[in-house]
């Protein structure tokens, strides 16, 4: 049984008979590749030459994905593109990429206020926080009537759960009890919900 001939390993010449030659080929220029990679090691340092070169050349401010010229401050992407990619790792709900934008967009602004604590961003980045877009029932996606703004650090404490953890609340509002100079908390008009 173990000694069958069939099981035994092809002969080097029996191995070039069945050979398949796109499984160690270089899918760009199509050469032998040197280990489990896509790409030949030239072909991969071609690559990565070519990705600097337009990093480089793009002026900051422009979206990475698209071009568009209102990428949002301290990231790389535009409101659509950051919703976008946002909404594509949740593919089986579905998501309103328009509503999810605007309201990205509305997350960069200092005015608007996180729903679970009522500070403004202005008062949140002093506390080295920013604001997110939360999806009120986790079970369903970035749709209107579904999505609120709040503080980053209870968004990922909430999770895939339902509610904010009080402990995560507690934790973020004595961190806020210090920013006295919030004006923007209490101006009306910032929030989604009004
Ligand atoms: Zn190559
Ligand atoms: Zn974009």
């Amino acid at each position: 049984m173990d000694h069958k001939p069939s099981r035994q390993l092809p002969s080097p010449s029996a191995a070039m008979m069945t050979w398949e030659p796109h499984v160690n080929k270089c899918s760009r220029c199509n050469r032998e590749r040197e280990d489990n990679g896509r790409l030949c090691l030239k072909c991969r340092e071609t690559k990565r030459t070519q990705q600097a070169q337009a990093r480089k050349s793009r002026s900051p401010g422009l979206c990475y994905r698209c071009g568009a010229r209102d990428s949002l401050p301290q990231t790389r992407h535009c409101a659509r593109c950051m919703s976008y990619l946002r909404e594509r790792t949740l593919p089986h709900l579905e998501h309103d990429l328009e509503a999810h934008a605007l309201l990205m967009t509305l997350s960069c602004d200092p005015q608007a206020r996180c729903q679970v604590t009522g500070r403004s961003l202005l008062a949140l980045r002093k506390v080295g926080q920013r604001l997110s877009v939360d999806r009120q029932d986790s079970t369903r996606g970035y749709v209107d009537g579904n999505m609120q703004l709040m503080a980053l650090d209870l968004n990922s404490a909430k999770g895939a759960g339902q509610s904010v953890p009080q402990r995560a609340v507690h934790l973020l509002l004595t961190k806020l009890a210090q920013v006295k100079d919030d004006r923007l908390s209490l101006v009306p008009g910032a929030t989604h919900q009004d």
